[in-house]
């Protein structure tokens, strides 16, 4: 596989998962790792917003002290 084709994968996975109505009904069965590792791939995609979206989302279901605890409730703003 050469690079321009892992950058096609790249693109395509952050324009399928960028939809927010996904990430509202899997953000939140995500990992603190794994939805950090998935917003990283749509924001290197240019897709900041959806990254940001996702985090919320899956913020929902952080506990006290996990690593997104912080944006817990931003989610209604999407
Ligand atoms: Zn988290």
């Amino acid at each position: 596989m050469s690079d321009s084709d892992i950058v096609d994968a790249a693109r395509k996975f952050a324009r399928v998962f960028g939809e927010t109505d996904t990430a509202s009904d899997v953000a939140s069965a995500l990992a603190c790792l794994e939805a950090d590792a998935l917003a990283d791939v749509l924001r290197a995609c240019g897709r900041d917003a959806s990254a940001e979206a996702w985090l919320d989302f899956h913020a929902e279901a952080d506990d006290e002290g996990d690593t997104h605890w912080d944006r817990h409730g931003n989610s209604e703003e999407y």
